[in-house]
């Protein structure tokens, strides 16, 4: 279902995201074409206007510009005004209605071969594993096979059924069945009535003298989610005549183009208790909005993709500020790492798993200090100022002489000590796993300092 606009949309997403910034144009651009689909899909135009309205209103807002990632916001925004298109402002219409006093009524309408017969077994057998006890009444006396239809059916989930007796009106079993359900151990009938193949007087009136007669609690339009937009006239006549408190909307497995799901709440404000999604009893789903709008979006992979993108914009800063990182790793941190180091077992070891270029590891390997130079490398470090650590381009010939005497050691030394800091500084550079390495091992690559 909807895999034909889902398509359309995801490449229009595509195309944004690729963007990098929304501009008004493209947000313009971006609208067309989703009009467009829309209009492919067999949206009603009124629901399609107040939908992109909507959008272009929230995404022309600061909070997008101002967004890291304008595209996700916007397609976020779709997603939110998509739910909303398919919510009615009253949210309690939502529910079906329980009377006070059973039975709870539930009155079917619509159209002929909508669903409607099927539809009545399927919520008698949604509401009895609910816990209730529902009864079908065979009040479709037009359609010639409706009655027996329904009678196979509840003996199949098991539920009483109330036919007409001979000669007896659709109204008339309706009213007898009310009276006697309490009897029959119901307390909730579903009244299957007649349709037509298109909106007819005679069975306007009838279904309107059962509503006016029974006062049903619940009225259902039921539609065929093949229909498109044209249902939107249908429901309309229906609601003037009826007040129908609600819909449901069958064959939404079929390759429906989204156009009835779309329009009909929009339009009408009436909710969209159930969806029929296969021909079995138990095809039959409360609709919930974000539910189908994740679905139209085909959000699952547009999710993936999002977290793709995410990942790799993390990635992106976080390789900038270990590149940050690295550029400000001085002696200080350097003799933190040491001695972190001589806390840990042989440093050759640890560097050779380390990943990262091999000739660059062996050679801090090679001058990798054992414990004893560990202790002179620390000496060295200590016998520098903390600014000299901080900023070791100041380390010029006079200060090495005096750092040497200091630590007990020769200019040689401290050189040698520079050129491994050196090669650490660089191979963070290069190695964005280091630190996750270093970190895995204990050890702290980057000291938790401020960068800059
Ligand atoms: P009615 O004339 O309104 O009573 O329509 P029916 O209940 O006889 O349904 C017409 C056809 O649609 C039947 O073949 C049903 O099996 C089929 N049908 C009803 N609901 C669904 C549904 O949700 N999915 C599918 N695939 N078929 C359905």
């Amino acid at each position: 279902m909807f895999e034909s606009i889902t398509e359309k949309l995801q490449g229009i997403f595509k195309n944004l995201r690729g963007q990098g910034k929304l501009t008004e144009q493209n947000i313009e651009e971006t609208l067309k074409q989703i009009r467009a689909s829309l209009l492919e899909a067999d949206v009603h135009l009124e629901a399609i206007q107040k939908f992109l309205e909507k959008i272009k209103q929230k995404s022309l807002g600061k909070e997008v510009a101002l967004s890291l990632t304008p595209g996700q916001v916007f397609i976020k925004i779709v997603q939110s005004e998509l739910i909303n298109i398919l919510t009615p402002k009253d949210k309690t219409s939502t529910r079906l209605k329980f009377a006070p006093a059973p039975p709870t009524l539930i009155l079917l309408a619509g159209l002929q071969g909508s669903g409607k017969t099927t539809t009545a077994a399927k919520l008698a057998y949604y509401y009895k594993k609910d816990g209730r006890k529902p009864g079908l009444v065979a009040a479709d006396l037009i359609r010639p096979a409706a009655i027996e239809q329904l009678e196979v059916l509840a003996s199949q989930i098991q539920v009483p059924i109330f036919k007409p007796a001979a000669g007896e009106k659709a109204i008339e079993v309706c009213i007898r069945a009310v009276k006697s359900a309490l009897e029959s151990n119901c307390n909730m009938l579903i009244l299957d009535t007649a349709g037509r193949l298109h909106v007819d007087e005679s069975m306007m009136s009838e279904i309107t003298s059962i509503a006016q007669r029974v006062k049903p609690s619940n009225i259902l339009f039921v539609a065929d989610a093949m229909a498109g937009q044209d249902i939107v006239r249908v429901v309309t006549t229906f609601h003037n005549k009826l007040h129908l408190t609600g819909t449901i909307l069958t064959k939404a497995d079929s390759d429906a183009r989204g156009g009835a799901i779309l329009s009909i709440t929009s339009t009408t404000e009436l909710p969209i208790l159930f969806v029929g999604t296969s021909e079995k009893m138990d095809g039959l789903e409360p609709f919930y909005p974000d539910r189908i709008a994740s679905r139209i979006l085909g959000m699952g992979d547009i999710l993936t993709l999002i977290e793709k993108i995410e990942k790799n914009n993390e990635k992106q800063q976080l390789d900038k500020l270990k590149l940050a990182q690295a550029k400000s790793f001085n002696l200080n941190h350097f003799l933190d790492q040491l001695r972190q180091l001589k806390k840990m077992g042989s440093l050759q070891d640890m560097i050779s798993m380390l990943p990262g270029d091999v000739q660059m590891k062996n050679q801090i390997a090679q001058n990798a200090p054992n414990e004893k130079k560990f202790n002179q490398l620390e000496a060295i470090l200590l016998s520098m100022t903390p600014q000299e650590r901080q900023f070791p381009q100041l380390l010029d010939g006079s200060r090495k002489k005096r750092i040497a005497q200091g630590s007990g050691t020769r200019p040689e030394d401290i050189n040698i000590l520079l050129k491994q800091y050196d090669l650490m500084k660089k191979m963070m550079k290069n190695e964005n796993h280091a630190e996750k390495l270093l970190r895995q091992m204990g050890m702290n690559a980057f000291p938790k300092r401020p960068p800059f």
